[in-house]
């Protein structure tokens, strides 16, 4: 009808008053980033976890202020469809207390021990408490001191509790890092792991000692949470070939989380912020995961609600055409990692595309004029839920509780035996706790890998999401969370993982 004529002239007129924007380059966008925003958003969300009880853990007060934190600068740019995906996870965490006459020592939580508050004489079990014969009258009522080995944690604890003790602490036989489980919900006595210097140290004591008399608090905290995904992408270019850039939001419960994942987080932050002065070819969309220290949850529900698994549109996940990661990327004794997509280093390669986004990280810290190691593509960060879908990916690192090898210290400078990042998982991870320079360095190469795939993605081959391709990637990603599991005891030194979750609970 002629009357919907001047409606139609009106709306013509509307592009020619839009503000002009440039199509990005990475030249002009990694200019734009600078050492003082880096720092400032640092100190933004250490101030958040600070005023929030010291901790940003999912779906506690400094997480939600977090996630408010990057929704509100999100929203400002006016650049972005933003929203937060909501969802439910068990949150789980124990403070745990244990000293024996008197003297403290670090105990652990065993996943699934109940709540205790026990001051009763620790007993030695016999060989490693497998049998009720291993157990001595003296446990009745009292707390079980058990050897790890030869069965279960849920095993000696049971076995503990038919013998009457009230409690039990199982000591490591080995001498590395014990995270144990009794495996699933039961009628379980209050239990605890120490590791094997101080079990060694405990044995002595009760050896020189006829009563010894431990006290043992477990103060257990499990309950469902609500916590926030928050996805942001860019409201022009082409949403059926996008780019998703992401990073972690949540710390652990022991500390601030600043460089893990405090640096990825204000790095794709950072860049997003810019991004808003240009325009771009291929949508972007920027993901901030929650609860990646508790499994990765944030980013496998996410693709689970674009792959179809909780019903909806299974053709979303087809629209992305590659992934970024970026989980601890300004550790203090940092070296320079490029997740090895093409599997080269460490024979675990990604879905095809990968490799290309791996040399061009390579080649944009060339151009810098730095060298690079490869990053073990372990599956240890939100990653592997882009390779379980087929999505070629890559990212930057600095390492995190690894031991920096003689040689990297060579090139990247720091000391070598000593951790990446000593304050990995602890209080101590605060502003403090960042490398500036290499934090620098990665952003920039966050926004060299922004800008170029914003424009075009090159030779990376639309992914496979056919249904054997699929199953044989979730295949990959087991194996890789396997073999990340048993390596640490194979390699030695100088490993880094790709990612910073490293919590796998161990049975026995
Ligand atoms: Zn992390």
């Amino acid at each position: 009808m002629k009357t919907t004529t001047p409606i139609v002239a009106a709306g013509l007129v509307a592009p020619a008053i839009a503000q002009y924007k440039p199509v990005v380059s990475s030249s002009e966008l990694v200019k734009l980033v600078t050492t003082e925003e880096l720092l400032q958003g640092a100190t933004d969300l250490y101030d958040l976890a600070i005023a929030n009880g010291g901790n940003r853990a999912f779906g506690s007060p400094g997480h939600n202020a977090t996630v408010d934190y990057i929704y509100d600068a999100l929203v400002e740019t006016g650049f972005y469809d933003v929203y937060k995906q909501p969802f439910v996870e068990l949150y789980e965490d124990a403070q745990v207390e244990f000293s024996v006459s008197g003297v403290e020592y670090d105990a652990r939580y065993l996943q699934y021990s109940p709540s205790g508050d026990l001051d009763k004489p620790l007993v030695a079990v016999a060989n490693v408490g497998c049998t009720a014969e291993d157990f001595p009258a003296p446990v009745a009522n009292n707390i079980a001191f058990i050897q790890r080995g030869e069965c279960s944690f849920s095993q000696k604890v049971a076995n503990a509790k038919t013998a009457g003790a009230a409690g039990a602490i199982v000591y490591n036989n080995v001498n590395e890092t014990l995270s144990g489980t009794l495996g699933g919900p039961g009628d379980w006595v209050p239990s605890a792991s120490v590791e094997w210097a101080p079990g060694q140290a405990i044995l002595a004591q009760l050896a020189s000692s006829n009563s010894t008399t431990a006290s043992l608090f477990i103060n257990v905290i499990s309950e469902n949470r609500t916590t926030f995904n928050v996805i942001a992408e860019t409201k022009e270019g082409d949403h059926n070939n996008v780019l998703a850039v992401g990073a972690h939001t949540d710390s652990v419960p022991a500390g601030p989380g600043i460089n893990d994942d405090g640096s990825g987080t204000i790095g794709i932050l950072t860049v997003a912020k810019h991004l808003a002065n240009f325009s771009v070819k291929n949508a972007v969309r920027f993901a901030f995961w929650s609860a990646e220290e508790f499994g990765l949850l944030g980013s496998y529900h996410y693709l689970k609600t674009i792959n179809g698994t909780l019903g909806g549109n299974a053709t979303e996940v087809g629209k992305l055409r590659a992934y970024l990661n970026f989980d601890m990327i300004a550790s203090p004794n940092y070296a320079l990692g490029v997740y090895d997509g093409d599997g080269s280093a460490f024979n675990l390669s990604g879905p095809p595309g990968s490799e290309i986004l791996e040399q061009d990280f390579v080649n944009f810290f060339a151009k810098l004029n730095k060298s690079v190691v490869p990053s073990e593509y372990s599956g240890r960060s939100d990653y592997a839920a882009f390779l379980d879908n087929g999505i070629p990916s890559g990212g930057v690192d600095t390492g995190a509780e690894g031991l920096k090898t003689a040689e990297e210290a060579a090139i990247f400078g720091g000391e070598a035996g000593v951790a990446y990042d000593v304050n990995y998982h602890l209080v101590g991870d605060t502003v403090d706790n960042l490398a500036m320079d290499a934090f620098l360095w990665n952003t920039q190469a966050i926004a060299d890998a922004v800008a170029k795939y914003a424009v075009d993605f090159g030779s990376i081959p639309k992914p496979n999401h056919t249904v054997e391709a699929k199953k044989r990637n979730v295949e990959k990603t087991k194996l890789r969370r396997a073999l990340d599991h048993v390596k640490p005891r194979l390699s030695g030194l100088g490993k880094r993982y790709g990612g910073c979750v490293h919590d796998v609970k161990t049975e026995l």
